[in-house]
């Protein structure tokens, strides 16, 4: 059922961390150019997640028993909205923090807790999804790739495609199928963990149209994997994969995807001697938007503070955020090209079509528009 978002306030004990976080990445971020900045999420570091797990900031809400912070939903909304705004790389260890982690703490064994989690919270162990397949994006629940049960464990056979990272992470967590047939659906499905450095595993990088090599295709050619690679239940991977969602489809990440570009282009128009009245129109236009988009994401992270699984709430603020995200850039390009002043600076530029080449995505990754709709629409109960 869809339950109405509640307004919510980041408490003090969470603001606090702020001032912290912005004095560190003005330093390690300076000089770095808005181009590369605006990759953010997308953008690949894994020193720069090891300097965030010195200071405790990886793995945040992590009990502290395994080298996490102990801290709240609230606390990890404002890390991940500094580290956002100011466009850090984050990528490296940002699946493990936001999903994989709470996943195995949530359902993994104490040997699994024990072995992952402090990794995990030193950005040694870097993650990566293992959901989509070559026919099985939207209609995830219709995968092929089986792990079958052996004396000693699991034999994993199929294909993983569009999977983030998988060339540089160490482990994959996998929806698979561990009995049934595609037809059954949500029944049979499980999680496993894949240490990618298995034989048997293949893994083929895709590059996207902006030049850059972050998916993957990954083939799994019967990789032997041990008895507890399964983690949660035999057959309760779609309930697991559900309240993951909640977790990858409720964050900032969803509404500050082009946050970089739209700071270069206020800076810019601070620059100029005078701003014309359109874009001051177009800002204010995109503000007014923004900062309802912030409140739902924060009513969200109380939600989660509370330890609920916002399923549905997390698909209306994807939709919407991710609306705005490829807005953003569209408006700024028709506003740069008609401005008066003549062309716009080189960075700026460049920022701007990299954002406009990659923006189409961002209502892609963590499951389409359209599917959000259904699962909203299913919640009306009109489905
Ligand atoms: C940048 C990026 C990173 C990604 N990273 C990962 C990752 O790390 N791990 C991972 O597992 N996956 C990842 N994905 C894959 C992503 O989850 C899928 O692309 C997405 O779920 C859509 O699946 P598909 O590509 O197979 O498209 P399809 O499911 O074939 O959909 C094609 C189009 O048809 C529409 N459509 C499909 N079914 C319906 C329906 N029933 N009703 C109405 N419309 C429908 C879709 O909305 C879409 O517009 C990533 C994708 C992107 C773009």
């Amino acid at each position: 059922m869809l339950s109405p978002l509640q307004l919510s306030r980041i408490p003090d004990r969470a603001e606090t961390l702020r001032p912290a976080v912005r004095a560190f990445l003005a330093e390690a971020l300076a000089g770095r150019p808005a181009d590369r900045l605006a990759r953010s999420w997308m953008g690949f570091d894994a020193a720069f997640s090891r300097a965030l797990a010195a200071r405790g900031w990886v793995g945040l809400t992590l009990p502290r028993e395994y080298g996490g912070g102990g801290k709240d939903a609230f606390h990890r909304f404002v890390l991940a909205e500094e580290l956002l705004a100011r466009g850090a790389p984050v990528s490296a260890h940002w699946i493990a923090d936001r999903q994989s982690g709470p996943l195995i703490l949530k359902y993994g064994s104490s040997a699994q807790k024990d072995f992952f989690l402090p990794k995990i919270c030193a950005a040694e162990a870097f993650f990566c999804i293992g959901m989509s397949e070559p026919q099985s994006g939207s209609d995830l629940a219709g995968l092929r790739t089986r792990a079958a049960r052996t004396a000693e464990g699991w034999v994993l056979k199929g294909q993983k495609l569009w999977t983030t990272n998988a060339h540089r992470a160490q482990y994959m967590i996998a929806l698979v199928r561990t009995s049934g047939s595609p037809e059954d659906r949500h029944q049979g499905l499980s999680q496993v963990i894949v240490d990618l450095s298995l034989p048997g595993i293949t893994v083929r990088t895709i590059g996207d149209l902006a030049g850059d090599a972050h998916f993957n295709e990954v083939f799994f050619d019967d990789v032997q994997l041990p008895a507890d690679a399964l983690v949660g239940e035999e057959g309760a991977g779609w309930a697991q994969v559900t309240a993951e969602l909640a977790f990858e489809r409720s964050g900032p990440e969803r509404i500050y995807g082009s946050i970089v570009l739209f700071d270069a282009w206020l800076g810019h128009l601070r620059s100029l001697q005078r701003a014309s009245e359109s874009d001051l129109i177009l800002a204010g236009k995109l503000l007014a938007h923004l900062a309802p988009l912030r409140e739902m994401s924060l009513a969200l992270t109380a939600r989660l503070a509370e330890g609920a699984s916002p399923v549905i709430e997390a698909a209306l603020v994807k939709d919407l955020g991710t609306e705005f995200e490829q807005a953003l850039p569209n408006l700024l390009a028709d506003a740069l090209y008609a401005s008066p002043e003549g062309p716009p600076p080189e960075m700026l530029l460049r920022t701007l079509h990299y954002v406009l080449q990659v923006c189409p995505t961002f209502s892609l990754r963590g499951g389409t528009r359209e599917i959000l709709r259904g699962v909203i629409a299913r919640a009306l109960g009109l489905r």
